[in-house]
């Protein structure tokens, strides 16, 4: 807790880097950077193992209100989104505020239209399941409003609050459909709209957007290790996504877990605190839009898949942690202790108690085949206010917070790297 050297680092990350989203080039000096940051912390093993990533861009967008008054939009273009055609388009606004009105309104009034989903951040016993929830906008929405022939797709960005922020993500086109602009735009131009349309006004949207794919671009998945003193071919792997959206730094996301997984392995160096296994510290490459760091490092292992006794990901923000999460395989006996054991060791740091939540997508194929997953879990309560908006950078990060993050991680993985025997797992 005491540690200053994480918050260096990833102040580092966040101003002199910034943004990483795959293909760019802030994620080429992030693979690099982070890399050197592990040699110069005496990891060893220290790899950037190569992944292939896709390479979407933004470009210029701009959304702005031409009728019943002139009012610039605050928007963000939803990654994979195509964009306009060079002079942009334009056209009435039609709003829904779900799937199914959508589809009450039929192919008369959407034809020719742009469809704006004012859906609210959904009711939910946590913020994660509330996003989980309402990312369906997000993530079809374009395509279920192409499908009655509109020709683009606003939706209402997923965070429970706004200060005009845009939130950005991914986004996926239904095959056969035609492929319309997707972007978010805040909740207070979402507000503004459908109060308009509601009161019998027309809305008219201009929007310009020259997002394109590009060739798929080299990136890395990056590995360095404390190695095991009695048992180094068993791995323990702690990590986060290095890739982050193209606006704001990726402080929270992912940033913060990236480098709390760095500065934890460098912390029980330090305190020359070193397991009986190998933890393994892997900082994964296109998180965001399209998982192939995940697939890459599955692959890169193979059958050492038995070899993994557990597999922890920092990827919900460095807010106060509440907690921490974990995916255990059928037959884990020897879990129960164990778990209890962390429970004690986090709850000085309001840390202990095992939440139900969340899980780090990278960590899929491991849990996928068996490995015990395990993760923080963070308070959120003001997570979604900076996730993927151009208000996710340093200054949203609160020292004390990420810190506890950090002792997470570390706890979580000398723990359960260093335990007599381990949880179940593939070998099991
Ligand atoms: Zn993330």
């Amino acid at each position: 807790m005491r540690d200053r050297e994480g918050l260096r680092k990833l102040r580092y990350l966040c101003k002199r880097i910034g943004h990483r989203l795959s293909g760019s080039n802030g994620l080429s000096r992030a693979v690099d950077w982070s890399a050197a940051q592990m040699i110069e912390d005496g990891l060893a093993n220290v790899r950037k193992l190569p992944v292939t990533v896709p390479h979407w861009v933004r470009g210029e967008e701009r959304a702005r209100a031409v009728a019943p008054e002139r009012r610039a939009l605050t928007m963000a273009g939803y990654g994979g989104s195509v964009g306009t055609s060079a002079g942009g388009l334009e056209a009435d606004v039609v709003v829904a505020a779900s799937f199914e009105e959508l589809e009450g309104f039929g192919r008369d009034r959407v034809q020719g239209r742009i469809v704006l989903f004012n859906a609210p951040f959904a009711d939910a016993t946590d913020r994660f399941e509330g996003y989980g929830k309402t990312a369906q906008y997000r993530t079809q929405g374009a395509s279920r409003a192409a499908e009655l022939g509109a020709v683009a797709c606003l939706v209402r960005s997923l965070t429970p609050s706004s200060r005009r922020t845009a939130h950005t993500g991914a986004m996926r086109y239904t095959p056969a459909v035609p492929r319309i602009p997707a972007a978010g735009v805040s909740i207070d131009d979402a507000e503004w709209i459908a109060r308009m349309v509601g009161a019998g006004r027309t809305v008219r949207v201009r929007l310009e957007m020259s997002a394109r794919w590009l060739p798929d671009a080299q990136s890395a998945n990056v590995v360095g290790e404390v190695r095991g003193r009695e048992l180094p071919g068993e791995i323990v792997v702690i990590g986060g996504h290095l890739d982050s959206w193209d606006i704001g730094q990726g402080a929270h996301d992912d940033g913060s877990g990236c480098v709390a997984s760095m500065q934890a392995a460098a912390l029980l160096m330090r305190l020359s605190l070193i397991p009986r296994r190998t933890v393994r510290v892997v900082l994964w490459t296109n998180e965001e839009n399209g998982t192939a760091g995940a697939a890459a490092y599955r692959s890169w292992i193979g059958d050492e898949i038995r070899n993994h006794v557990a597999a922890i990901e920092m990827d919900m923000g460095a807010e106060r942690p509440a907690g921490f999460g974990c995916s255990l395989p059928p037959g884990a006996e020897t879990a129960g202790t164990v778990l209890a054991r962390l429970e004690g060791l986090l709850d000085p740091i309001g840390a202990g108690r095992r939440l139900h939540r969340g899980g780090g997508t990278d960590l899929g194929p491991l849990i996928g085949a068996g490995v015990p997953g395990l993760w923080p879990v963070s308070a959120a309560e003001r997570y979604f206010d900076w996730h993927h908006s151009a208000a996710d950078t340093i200054d949203a990060v609160e020292p004390d917070g990420f810190r506890r993050n950090l002792s997470v991680m570390a706890v979580l993985a000398y723990v359960l790297a260093d335990m007599p025997g381990r949880l179940a797992g593939p070998q099991a």
